[in-house]
């Protein structure tokens, strides 16, 4: 489980992003966004990362990957595998 930066209350949960097939990591309690841009890790909310994309700020824009985070805790920082290679 990677702990939200934002909050410290819940977990990032893995989604990609529909529109832009863009692979986020999210949290449910505050809308905290982490993703990699450039070799980055980003942080952000929902609102600011759709409006960025002209996207509607909602939920639906997004499809969630994995509800069941194995148990160990992470922060996020050190997780290796926060944004894994999705279909290789
Ligand atoms: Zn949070």
């Amino acid at each position: 489980m990677i702990l939200c930066p934002g909050c410290y209350a819940d977990y990032l949960q893995l989604a990609i992003v529909n529109q832009t097939q863009e692979i986020i990591r999210i949290c449910n309690e505050c809308n905290c966004i982490v993703y990699q841009k450039d070799g980055c890790k980003k942080t952000t909310n929902l609102t600011t990362f759709t409006e960025e994309r002209g996207l509607p700020d909602l939920w639906s824009e997004l499809t969630i990957l994995e509800t069941d985070e194995p148990a160990e805790e992470e922060n996020y920082e050190d997780a290796e595998n926060l944004f894994p290679a999705i279909g290789e």
